[in-house]
Order: structure tokens, then C-alpha cells, then sequence
């Protein structure tokens, strides 16, 4: 290759093009590489790009072009992340370099290999012999690590660790900071696979030594062996000494994949969320570069990271919402894992008990391949699921169980079984008011309720974060006590279970009690242990767990989720409930599932009772189809958000009366979002719904592209929103 002595850089700064610098001598650059560059008095980050692939609107002569300052000591971006970087920056109207961030997610990895001084014992016995020192070269025996470490393992103080190295007894070795992971082996403890299961896996482990782009749906019910079976394929890979990635839906089911992992594999794979530390991740990024990290699993940041090899990737629980992105770069993982499969020329398995429209049409037309797995493994059956209907067989008041389920519960109880009631609302109740004035608590920063915490004696607003202590005086009427929590959250929930049954042991799994992997884990144990009987949870428990003794599943408010009445409110119920079913029974045990409902006649309650999953999606589908709803029509939101309602108003309306007119695409708007507040900006909201075949980026890219707002107003695109709020 010629050097190149005139580069194109894409730098992190969302602002700027791309810009072209100098290649000073002694400097080797080449697509992908990872620079730093001077930008005014400042140095950034950078990533070299191909000129073609990154046209730059002002052309710098050779003599005008300032030297790049230095290249990382990492292997370039390869190219197949490069063409991702574009992609998902054209799909989703935002800044390539936003995109990049992303990629380049740990700097300190990026500071080249780093060594640390380590210390260990030289097997010389020290000339004075105190019983500290006695007892530090005892427990310390071959074991290598920092002062501080050592001095821990040996239950002494650094000062005793230092005077042996003075001694001779212990001696300073230079250590990699980055120490390599252990190789997961697959044939460690392969399963007996079922034959459905082995066609599956025999499948995708083919398609994976086939090395060719081929996106497959893994469509089973809970609990018929998904994983079990997509493991095969990371066996395949592993045995090829190439990467996976595996993406999960929510850091909460990292936990127990690690678990099913390391049985599987004999040792944990690479995890990568927002929970790490920063030298975990500067360990994890470069060991996944380097080809080190065989496989990782991570939440969908994962995605953009600099594999070097990959041959295979999946997604867990595609169906879940939670892979769409509401922040920054608007992307659904999801689709953009597909595309990564694209450009790395590997397999992309989408594995799910209850997919997606979206991905059920591209099955369909013939994109996606498609495996069944049609039944549960071994013993376990799917758990019979009932309507309770609330206008027949109400809770009492003030209550929010009804008596059929208060009597479930109880034989539950009574065997000793695991019960799970699934509400998805945080919190003690959604609502405060003030019994005499009327006084409603809102966010200050919000269109949005307080939600009342009992436990931490807050009310909290859940979009913002905004907090302040539970009052006892009313701010409006000034009565002391009057305020009515209105409304159930799993809070009270539990406290109306601890009510009725003062000695079952009851847990609340909320995002509030398990915030990170380790408390996951704590709760599996405690689980697993039988030391819970009733658990109260949001949609964090209703999927990935696997508890064979929990016998019981109640959906406290099946109609919740159809509030609202987004495009896909019925089909995420439907995901929702029988997600949330698919813990019931997975042992040798049957599991029951009762749904509370006021519309047991409603399409999808139907559906849910009879399990008939197939008329259910038909007839959805066809809704969507009449609608030219997504995956048959497509939808683009543009918020304009402002601190000051008027200037947020102003531009949306200039978007509005700008808007393109042309066949196969319709805008409506501008109207105030639902949620017309959202940490202190006023939002107002488009909506483009456009024709499949129209590409609807090009027509936003120019009809905003020609539009001028002020800098503290905010306009930002969601393609194919999820959120409509
Ligand atoms: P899914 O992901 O489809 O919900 P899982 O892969 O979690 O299903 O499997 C459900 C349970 O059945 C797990 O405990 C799993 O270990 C077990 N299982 C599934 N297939 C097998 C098999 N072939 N051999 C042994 N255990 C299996
Ligand atoms: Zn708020």
C-alpha cells in the first residue's frame, strides 16, 4: 500500500465534517485508523475515513493542511464497522461522528498497552522472620498482584508487604493491566439436544461455518430451548476462534446468561454494559478488538464495538422495545444488528417466543429464514392462562387483587410454590392527590404525575428523575394528612400480600431494587434458595429467568398496556403477558396464569386465553396493513423541543408549512407532544407517514436541511419511533 500522506478524518464532534489533515513523516495512517487532531487550540479523537465514502464540503489545498498529532496504538476500525458508522447515520438522520462515539465507547483504551508493577513471592526466605511476615508469605504463596492486593490476601498492612520486598522475599514483575480472559470451551458440558433443537442448532452452527450473511428468526415458545440452541452456533464459532456478540435486552439478564454460560462453557464470556468500570471496559474494548474477547454479550451499545472478527451474532429477546434507542442516535438494535450481520458477511439469529411484526413479515416476504421450536423441553408444559374478568369478580376496595387470584395465591402458597405478580408500574402509586383540595402532585420539569416511593419516602417523576420528600401538608390547601395515594404500584402491591398473608416472604424486582448485575444476582440466589415466595416485579422479571418452583403467574392489570393505544399497544401486550406466562411451569411443575382485566372480550385477551398466536398476528398484521402501518407504511417523528415554549412553537411551525408535499407521504403535526413538558423543554411533535417505498430520510434530509431555527431550539428525528410520546 502507498502511504498516504494526506488523511480524511471523521472526528468526534458531532458539529463538524469531515476534515482533511497532513500525515506527518514516520506516520503510518490507513482507513480506519484512530487519530488524534488538532482543531483550533484543541486536540480531538478521530477515526480515519475513506474520502469517497465521507465527502468533505471545503477542500483544503496540501499546503494549508495541519499535521495529525499522533495514531493509537489499536488496529484500525475495520471496514465492515465503517460502512455500520454510515449506515446507521443515514437511516437514522444523525451526525456520523455520533455514531462513531459510540464505537470508540472506552478513551483509556485507546492510551496503547499499559504495564502496572505487580509483586510475588521469590521463594527466599526473609533473614527476620516476624509472625506478621510469617503469616504474609503463608497466604500470599503463589498468588501475583498489586501492594495493596497482597496486602488484603495477607491480612496485614502495605508497610509489612514493602519491608519484604526491601527483604528480598517478594519482588516487583511488570504486569499487562489488561489481563487476558479465559477461552470458553465448547466442549465443556454440551446438552443432549432434543431432535427439534438439534435441526435447529445443527442449522445455524452451518451457517455459521458458511460465513455468509443469513438473518434467521429463532421463533420458539418460552422455555423450548432457545438458548440451549443458539449456544451450538457459539460453539461452532468459538471452534473457528471467532467472536460473537450476543445482545440482551435489558443488563438485568446478563446475570442469569453468565450462569447458563460458564455451565455451558466452562467460563463466562465478556460482558459489556453500562455498569463497568472504566478499566473493565478499557479491557473488554480492546481484548474485543484485538479478536482476544470470543464472545461478549452485552445491551445494545455492544453493537458498535470494534470486533475483529465476528461470525456470528444474536439477539436475545428481539421483540423487546427496550432495544430501541430514545436518546441521542435514535436506533433500533435490533435492525441495526441485522445490518451489521450484513456488512460482516456472518449469521444474525433473532430468537424470540413472541416476535415482532416487523420480523414475522420479513419471514414472510423471504428475508429471514425461520426455525421453530414448537414445544417446551422435556416435562414442561406451557401453563394454562385464564381471563379474571374485574366487572364480574372486582378486588375488594381499596384492594387491587381480586378473589380468584387472592385464592390462587393462597394454594400456592399452601404447596409451597413461587407465585409472581406482574404489574409494570414502579413505586407505590402513580398518583397523589389531595383528598380535600383536589391538588394533584405533577413534575415540575414535566407533563407527567409524581410516583409516590414509599419505601424511600419519595415522590419521584419517572422521565426526569426529579425527587422531593413525600409531604405531610398539602402545598395548595395547607391540610396536614389529606394526601391519597391513588392507584397500585408494585409497592402496594407487596404491602396488599403481606396484608393477606403475613407470612409469606415477599420481593419487589423493580429497576429500583435491582439496578445492576450483582443484585440480579442476589435475587436469583435468594430465589433459587427458596427464600422468596411471592415476587412483585416489572417487566424486568418477565423474561430470561428460569425458576422452576415458581408455579404462579398474575397479570395485576392486563388492560395497562393498551392505555394509550400506540400503533403496537395490543401486540406489546400480548408480548408482555406471554412473556411473562413463560416463567410459569418451567420445571416439572404446571404453572397457572391468571390476567385481570375489565375487556376479557378484547382480541388480544382472546388470544392470550386460547393461545391462539397465530389468528392474533394475522389479524394484527392485516390491521397494520390496511393502516400502511409500519412494516407495511413507515413513520418518522420530528420533535422541537425548547426551554421557552415560544421559540419551540415558532420553528415547529415553520417545519409545518415547509413540509413536502408529494405523493405516498402525509404530515401531520405540528401538534404538542403528549408528554408537552420533558425536563423543562416544551415539545412539539410531526409526524411523517410515508409510503414504504419512499426513502423518507432523503425527503426530511432536505426538507429540514433548508430550514434555519434559533441554536436553543432542538430538532430531533426518530425513525421508526416506538415512543409516541
Ligand atoms: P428459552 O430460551 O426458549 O426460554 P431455555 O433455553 O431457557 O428456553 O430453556 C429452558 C430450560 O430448559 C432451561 O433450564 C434449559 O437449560 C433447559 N433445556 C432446554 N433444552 C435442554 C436440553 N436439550 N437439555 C437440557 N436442558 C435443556
Ligand atoms: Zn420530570
Amino acid at each position: 500500500m502507498t502511504r498516504m500522506s494526506r488523511a480524511r478524518v471523521l472526528l468526534l464532534n458531532a458539529a463538524l465534517g469531515p476534515l482533511d489533515y497532513r500525515v506527518p513523516q514516520g506516520m503510518h495512517v490507513e482507513p480506519g485508523s484512530i487519530v488524534v487532531a488538532p482543531l483550533g487550540p484543541r486536540q480531538l479523537l478521530g477515526v480515519v475515513w475513506e474520502p469517497d465514502a465521507m465527502p468533505s464540503d471545503a477542500e483544503v489545498g496540501d499546503n494549508r493542511l495541519r499535521n495529525l498529532v499522533t495514531v493509537a496504538d489499536v488496529a484500525p476500525l475495520g471496514a465492515a464497522l465503517r460502512r455500520l458508522v454510515e449506515w446507521t447515520a443515514a437511516y437514522y438522520l444523525a451526525p456520523p461522528a455520533a455514531v462513531l462515539r459510540m464505537a470508540l465507547a472506552s478513551t483509556s483504551a485507546l492510551e496503547g498497552a499499559r504495564m502496572v508493577v505487580e509483586y510475588r513471592a521469590t521463594g527466599t526466605v526473609p533473614p527476620r522472620l516476624t509472625p506478621q511476615r510469617t503469616q504474609a508469605m503463608e497466604r500470599i504463596g503463589d498468588r501475583q498482584g498489586l501492594i495493596r492486593e497482597l496486602a488484603t490476601v495477607a491480612g496485614v498492612s502495605d508497610g509489612v508487604i514493602r519491608g519484604l520486598v526491601k527483604a528480598g522475599a517478594i519482588e516487583a514483575v511488570p504486569a499487562d493491566i489488561d489481563s487476558p480472559y479465559p477461552v470458553p470451551d465448547p466442549a465443556h458440558a454440551p446438552p443432549a439436544l432434543s431432535t427439534d433443537q438439534r435441526a435447529a442448532a445443527d442449522r445455524l452452527a452451518t451457517d455459521v461455518r458458511a460465513r455468509a450473511f443469513a438473518p434467521t428468526l429463532l421463533d420458539g415458545v418460552t422455555g423450548s430451548g432457545k438458548t440451549e440452541v443458539y449456544f451450538e452456533a457459539v460453539a461452532a464459532a468459538i471452534r473457528e476462534g471467532r467472536q460473537t456478540l450476543v445482545l440482551l435486552p435489558e443488563i438485568a439478564l446478563t446475570e442469569p446468561f453468565l450462569q447458563r454460560f460458564h455451565a455451558r462453557f466452562g467460563c463466562e464470556p465478556v460482558a459489556w454494559h453500562s455498569g463497568l468500570r472504566s478499566t473493565q471496559r478499557r479491557r473488554a474494548w480492546r481484548a474485543i478488538a484485538s479478536g482476544e474477547a470470543l464472545v461478549t454479550v452485552g445491551a445494545r451499545s455492544a453493537l458498535f464495538l470494534p470486533y475483529r472478527d465476528l461470525a456470528l451474532i444474536v439477539v436475545d429477546e428481539a421483540h423487546e422495545t427496550s432495544f430501541k434507542q430514545e436518546e441521542g442516535v435514535h436506533y433500533h438494535a435490533r435492525d441495526v444488528a441485522v445490518m451489521r450481520g450484513r456488512f460482516e458477511a456472518c449469521p444474525v439469529v433473532l430468537a424470540s417466543a413472541t416476535p415482532a411484526i416487523e420480523t414475522r413479515q420479513q419471514v414472510e416476504i423471504g428475508r429471514y429464514a425461520e426455525l421453530k421450536l414448537p414445544s417446551r423441553f422435556g416435562l414442561a408444559q406451557m401453563p394454562a392462562i385464564d381471563a379474571i374478568d374485574l366487572i364480574a369478580t372486582p378486588p375488594e376496595r381499596g384492594r387491587w387483587l381480586s378473589p380468584p387470584l387472592v385464592a390462587a395465591l393462597a394454594e400456592t402458597l399452601e404447596r409451597g410454590d413461587q407465585s409472581l405478580l406482574f404489574l409494570n408500574r414502579r413505586g407505590y402509586a402513580p398518583l397523589t392527590l389531595c383528598r380535600t383540595c383536589g391538588h394533584r402532585f405533577q413534575c415540575p420539569n414535566c407533563t407527567a404525575w409524581m410516583v409516590e416511593h414509599r419505601l424511600i419516602r419519595r415522590l419521584t417523576c419517572h422521565h426526569c428523575g426529579h425527587a422531593e420528600p413525600t409531604p405531610r401538608v398539602c402545598p395548595e390547601c395547607r391540610g396536614e394528612d389529606t394526601l391519597v395515594a391513588c392507584g397500585p404500584g408494585v409497592e402496594r402491591i407487596a404491602d396488599e400480600v403481606a396484608a393477606l398473608f403475613p407470612q409469606a416472604r415477599v420481593a419487589v424486582v423493580t429497576s429500583d431494587t435491582i439496578w445492576s448485575p450483582a443484585r440480579a444476582a442476589e435475587f436469583v440466589g435468594r430465589m433459587d434458595a427458596g427464600e422468596i415466595d411471592v415476587v412483585v416485579g416489572t417487566q424486568l422479571v418477565t423474561k430470561g429467568y428460569h425458576f422452576p418452583n415458581l408455579t404462579l403467574v398474575g397479570v395485576v392489570d392486563a388492560d395497562l398496556g393498551l392505555e394509550g393505544g400506540d400503533l403496537r399497544a395490543a401486540e406489546r401486550t400480548f408480548q408482555q403477558v406471554r412473556q411473562v406466562s413463560g416463567r410459569a411451569g418451567r420445571g416439572e411443575k404446571p404453572g397457572r396464569v391468571f390476567i385481570q382485566t375489565h375487556q376479557p372480550g378484547a382480541r388480544v385477551m382472546q388470544a392470550l386465553v386460547t393461545g391462539d398466536a397465530d389468528a392474533f398476528y394475522a389479524a394484527e398484521t392485516d390491521a397494520r396493513r390496511e393502516a400502511g402501518a409500519p412494516p407495511f407504511g413507515r413513520y418518522a417523528a420530528i420533535v422541537v423541543s425548547s426551554e421557552d415554549q415560544g421559540s419551540a412553537l415558532e420553528t415547529a411551525r415553520t417545519i409545518g408549512r415547509a413540509a413536502p408535499e408529494m405523493d405516498g407521504c402525509h404530515v401531520y403535526g405540528p401538534a404538542p407532544a403528549p408528554l408537552a413538558m420533558l425536563r423543562g423543554r416544551h415539545r412539539y411533535r410531526l409526524l411523517v407517514h410515508a409510503r414504504r417505498a419512499l426513502d423518507v430520510q432523503d425527503v426530511i434530509r432536505e426538507w429540514l436541511g433548508a430550514l434555519d431555527w434559533p441554536s436553543k431550539v432542538r430538532v430531533s428525528v426518530d425513525v421508526d419511533p416506538y415512543s409516541f410520546l
